[in-house]
C-alpha cells in the first residue's frame, strides 16, 4: 500500500489549532480540510463547506472497475467537529454529500445548520435520513444569513448548468459574507458562459476553486483546469485563489503544481494548503490582505 500524504496537522493538533484560532480576532480563519471541504471560522463562528470525512467511497467502490484509492490522510472525524454553525453542501455527489460525515456532525452539533440547493431538498433528506423541513434551500440569485455569514447561491455547471422542472439549479457555489471578508466556495463546476459576471459583483477577497480539470474518459463529472481556476481567479479579481479538489483519490487528481506555475504566469495571488493547513488574514483597508501567522510555505 502507497503512503497516503500526510496531513499538515490533523486530529487534537488541528481542533487546538481552530480553537488557538480564537485568540487573533478580526482575522479570517480558513482551513482546507481535504477535497472540497473548507472551514472558515470568522469572530469565533464557523461555517464548513462540502465536508467529506469518512471512507464511505473507498469502501462502496472497492473492488470495483472504479476504486476510489485514498491519497492523503483524513484531517478528523467529523463527530469531532462540535464547534460548527453552518454546513453547506454545493451538489448531490457524496465527495460533497456524505451521509458518514454529516450524520455524525450534526449529532455532535445539533445547532448547526445547513444549507443546500433547493432542488436537492428530497434526495438530501433521503440520503441523509433527516426532517425534510431541516435543511435551508437556496437557489441561485436567492441569500440567507445564518449565525453571522451571508450566503448568496451562484450557479454551478457539473458539467451543465442543470435546473430540476421549476427551474431551481441542482449545482451550486455559494459566495458567502463574513464581516468584511467576500468568499466564493465554487462548488464543482465547469466555466461556463457568463460565470464571470455572476461573481465579480461580489468582489471576491477569497475563491475555494477546483483544478482536477475535465476528464470525460474517466466517467466522472468535470471541474476546472489549473489554467482556468487561474484565470477565472484572475479575471474576477479575487484577492487569493486556494485550489481544491485534489490529492483525495488517485483516479481524479492533479497536481497542485500545474495550478502554481499557471497562477504564476497569470499573476493570480494563491495559496496551496495541505490538507489540515490554516490561512489566516486580516483586512485592514479596502482589499489588502495580510497574512497571519503561522503559514508554511508549500
Ligand atoms: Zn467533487
Amino acid at each position: 500500500m502507497k503512503q497516503l500524504i500526510p496531513a499538515f496537522q490533523k486530529d487534537q493538533a488541528l481542533l487546538a489549532d481552530i480553537e488557538a484560532a480564537r485568540l487573533q480576532p478580526g482575522h479570517l480563519h480558513v482551513w482546507w480540510l481535504g477535497q472540497s471541504g473548507f472551514l472558515l471560522q470568522w469572530e469565533g463562528r464557523h461555517l464548513l463547506f462540502d465536508p467529506y470525512l469518512s471512507d464511505s467511497l473507498t469502501r462502496k467502490y472497492a473492488g470495483t472497475d472504479k476504486p476510489h484509492v485514498r491519497m492523503s490522510e483524513r484531517v478528523v472525524a467529523p463527530e469531532r467537529l462540535t464547534m460548527i454553525d453552518l454546513v453547506t453542501s454545493s451538489h448531490n455527489h457524496t465527495d460533497h454529500l456524505d451521509a458518514e460525515t454529516l450524520q455524525p456532525l450534526f449529532a455532535a452539533g445539533p445547532t448547526a445548520q445547513f444549507i443546500i440547493p433547493e432542488a436537492n431538498r428530497a434526495f438530501v433528506t433521503e440520503r441523509l435520513r433527516c426532517d425534510p423541513a431541516f435543511p435551508l434551500g437556496l437557489n441561485d440569485g436567492q441569500t440567507v444569513s445564518v449565525a453571522g455569514f451571508t450566503v448568496h447561491g451562484v450557479p454551478a455547471a457539473h458539467n451543465a448548468l442543470e435546473r430540476d422542472e421549476q427551474g431551481r439549479c441542482r449545482f451550486m457555489g455559494f459566495v458567502v459574507q463574513a464581516g468584511p471578508w467576500s468568499v466564493y466556495h465554487s462548488g464543482d463546476t465547469l466555466w461556463y458562459d457568463g460565470m464571470e459576471d455572476v461573481l465579480k459583483p461580489f468582489a471576491v477577497d477569497i475563491a475555494f476553486l477546483p483544478i482536477n480539470g475535465n476528464k470525460p474518459e474517466r466517467r466522472v463529472a468535470g471541474n476546472l483546469n489549473p489554467e482556468e481556476a487561474a484565470r477565472l481567479g484572475r479575471v474576477i479579481g479575487a484577492g487569493l485563489v486556494i485550489p481544491h479538489h485534489y490529492h483525495l483519490f488517485e483516479f481524479n487528481t492533479e497536481d497542485p503544481e500545474h495550478f502554481v506555475r499557471e497562477a504564476g504566469r497569470q499573476g493570480t495571488p494563491y495559496r496551496v494548503l495541505r490538507p489540515g493547513e490554516r490561512w489566516s488574514g486580516r483586512k485592514d483597508s479596502g482589499r489588502t490582505l495580510e497574512n497571519g501567522p503561522p503559514i508554511a510555505e508549500y
